[in-house]
């Protein structure tokens, strides 16, 4: 067996194996996990890649096992997230989309639904995505960084206003799902919405309004060389329903991410 053979299967040993930790129960008698500190986002380096991908880069999903994923997904249990939620979110759409959407994490709907992107932002998104690109939710992927909702107060998933963002642990738990559905879909482009997903994975410190605007690059090689990834940063829809003076700006965006469907490349 050659060193490249014995890396990547070494590789795989330890992906399964953390796979199957993921599985396992919390520690008997405890139902909920405390509350944690209200988080700050990562702050990678300038120039650095985004936090990658623990998976090893050799290996692939089909569509097909898209739903053993969500399967794990909702067993999992590898950060405090998962002995919260009501339910774990792991996304919906075409596994054929061209065009992934990429938000910080379920917020209280979702988490009763299992549903990314439900409520007013969700139908705000779905409006955008049928005026200004033609298209259904069912046509593109919606998804999040984390798929368990991040509570204030893990023990009231009941509550109304209990929504924070998700801890930079939470996040590097969770990233490799988000991972492994972008290598299943193989999207031409991500579009990031909001501060907290745009900053995660395009590893940047900067804001949404400042980095909003242009195409970039996604900074992590999922497909190997010659299969870039675009990456459009907008607001989330949430900031729209805050801010209507945002739609403009979000509009222009939606645009530029039109121009790439269009071109098809
Ligand atoms: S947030 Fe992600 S890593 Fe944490 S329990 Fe939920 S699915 Fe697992």
């Amino acid at each position: 067996m050659n060193r490249e053979l014995a890396e990547a299967a070494r590789d795989l040993a330890a992906y399964l194996r953390s796979l199957d930790e993921n599985l396992a129960e919390p520690p008997a008698g405890v139902k909920r996990t405390p509350a944690v500190a209200v988080p700050a986002v990562p702050e990678p380096a300038a120039g650095r890649p985004a936090p990658a991908a623990e998976a090893p880069k050799t290996m692939t999903l089909s569509p097909a096992d898209m739903d053993q994923l969500a399967e794990k997904v909702k067993a999992c249990r590898k950060c405090g997230l998962g002995h919260a939620r009501l339910n774990a979110v792991f996304g919906v759409g075409s596994y054929k989309a061209k065009v992934v959407f990429v938000g910080e994490g379920p917020g209280f709907q979702e988490d009763h639904q299992g549903e990314p992107f439900v409520g007013r932002s969700g139908q705000l998104l779905d409006k955008i995505l049928e005026t200004v690109l033609g298209l259904k939710r069912s046509d593109v992927y919606i998804a999040n960084i984390v798929k368990c909702h991040p509570m204030k107060n893990p023990e009231s998933p009941e509550s109304h206003g209990n929504d924070r963002p998700p801890t930079p642990e939470e996040i590097s738990a969770c990233r490799p799902y988000l991972d492994e559905q972008l290598r299943a879909i193989k999207p031409l482009c991500i579009v990031t919405l909001g501060s907290v997903a745009t900053k995660v994975l395009l590893g940047t410190d900067k804001g949404i309004s400042t980095v909003r605007g242009k195409v970039y690059d996604y900074p992590v090689e999922l497909f190997g060389p010659g299969h870039p990834i675009k990456v459009i940063p907008t607001y989330h829809p949430a900031a729209l329903l805050r801010n209507p003076n945002l739609k403009r700006d979000t509009w222009e965006d939606m645009k530029m991410l039109k121009a790439i469907l269009d071109k098809g490349e």
